[in-house]
């Protein structure tokens, strides 16, 4: 019988002699492997197993819930990885299946062409960033020119102050989630530059897009970054952002903080407008629930 693979190694060889070529030293090693292989197969077999573990204890009640008011950031992040949405979380149950389904949403969002005039004009879709599974959700109204050039939202300089402010709050980037309702650049008239508000109707037609962002990451607070942004979610006309900012709305049964937009500090860069959007941020970590220190309640503050 020659079904083991010595035995048609072997008989290829005994072939190959055969036509003349030299092979005997090759033939005396297949011999002992055929031996050896045949021994083997003749022993009787024991199959060994390793023990298995036992089965995995369940989930304390610990394990399965995070306390309200249990400290957020216990995942850890690459450097380099900062920043992107596509970073894996491993602190809550369900964050992978919300990276899928964000990632499910982009592809369709990415090619979006609902708005011809703004499928003209932008260099990108600018989808969102940040964790799938995070507790604040960063709203903004549209992305400006370096956003469009980017992809990423708040990446200027009113983006940078919202790093910034994001920092003081003892987060990161990539803990929190961000996010426009209009995720095209509004176009602007040809020879004219600058960031246009989007428009109430243009936010209505891609506003869902958004609302599934934040249907699959569920945040548990949702910081409004300006009057139109506010406009956008609650679908008003006017927001008043002066009066509004700092008291707390709702959105979807989510807990929702107004606050002046980034780019308002960046024109008004006093201590006491830089005060008001921090006490609101003050706010929404009272409300998560995180402890707060002595120096950062004390931001901004006159001496
Ligand atoms: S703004 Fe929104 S709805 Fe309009 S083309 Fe861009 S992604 Fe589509």
């Amino acid at each position: 019988m020659t079904d083991q693979p010595t035995d048609i190694v072997f008989a290829a060889l005994k072939q190959m002699q055969a036509n003349g070529v030299h092979l005997r030293g090759s033939l005396d090693s297949c011999e002992r492997l055929r031996a050896t292989a045949s021994a083997a197969s003749a022993a009787p077999r024991t199959v060994s197993r390793a023990p298995q573990p036992a089965a995995a204890a369940p989930a304390s009640a610990e394990t399965r819930s995070r306390p309200e008011n249990a400290p957020k950031i216990t995942f850890s992040i690459a450097p380099e990885a900062k920043g992107r949405e596509s970073v894996a979380p491993v602190s809550k149950s369900g964050s992978s299946e919300k990276s899928a389904q964000l990632n499910a949403l982009r592809g369709p969002v990415l090619a979006c062409t609902k708005c011809p005039h703004l499928v003209q004009s932008r260099t990108q879709v600018v989808f969102g960033v940040g964790n799938p599974d995070a507790d604040v959700m960063f709203v903004g109204e549209a992305p400006g020119a370096d956003e469009d050039l980017v992809g990423e939202p708040f990446v200027g300089k009113a983006g940078q102050t919202l790093t910034k402010m994001i920092d003081a709050m003892n987060f990161r980037r990539a803990d929190v989630y961000i996010a426009n309702i209009l995720k095209c650049r509004p176009n602007t008239p040809p020879g004219e530059s600058g960031n246009r508000k989007p428009t109430h109707a243009e936010m209505d037609v891609c506003k869902p897009y958004l609302l599934r962002q934040i249907e699959i990451i569920q945040p548990k607070v949702i910081v409004a970054l300006g009057g139109i942004a506010v406009e956008g979610l609650l679908g008003i006309d006017k927001a008043g952002i002066a009066q509004m900012r700092g008291t707390w709305k709702e959105f979807r049964g989510i807990p929702m903080m107004p606050t002046f937009h980034p780019s308002y500090l960046l024109h008004n860069p006093s201590n006491t407008e830089k005060r008001k959007v921090w006490e609101d941020m003050l706010a929404v970590l009272e409300r998560l629930g995180h402890e707060i220190t002595a120096k950062q309640r004390g931001y901004f503050l006159a001496k």
